[in-house]
């Protein structure tokens, strides 16, 4: 599979026993269809974060395409106060995080700001950026 945005292979990444699929090259994360229910730990946040979902038909990001079926992806709002717009497959496919959006969106809907995932995320983002 190859990354939406910059078209470099994606490469597997393991996050608590999960495989996620991460460009090496622009940093975007994709996800599968679920993945991200299983990356969150069952909190009022994760329910809010989810709740807040927003389909946006007016966004100016530049579109991205689902790597797996190649079709435009829709832009979706998350959060309620530090929104953050991240692209999704309208066939379920999944999720697409530009470089740095997935660790906002785990922390918009962790109870624990200090949970394994958003400390590996950022061990990890740290690690490329150097
Ligand atoms: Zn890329
Ligand atoms: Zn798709």
């Amino acid at each position: 599979m190859n990354c939406p945005v910059c078209n470099q292979p994606l490469i597997i990444l393991e996050l608590n026993r999960i495989e996620v699929d991460y460009c090496t090259n622009c940093h975007g994360i994709w996800l599968d269809e679920g993945e991200l229910e299983l990356l969150l730990q069952n909190s009022d946040e994760k329910n809010k974060l989810f709740n807040s979902f927003l389909i946006d038909n007016k966004s100016k990001e530049k579109s991205v395409k689902c790597p797996i079926c190649f079709k435009k992806m829709d832009k979706i709002i998350c959060g309620d106060k530090n929104k953050v717009t991240i692209d999704k497959c309208r066939r379920q496919h999944g999720l697409w995080f530009n470089k740095g959006e997935l660790i906002s969106v785990i922390e918009m809907g962790s109870l624990d700001k200090h949970d394994k995932i958003i400390k590996l995320l950022r061990e990890m983002f740290s690690y490329n950026l150097s």
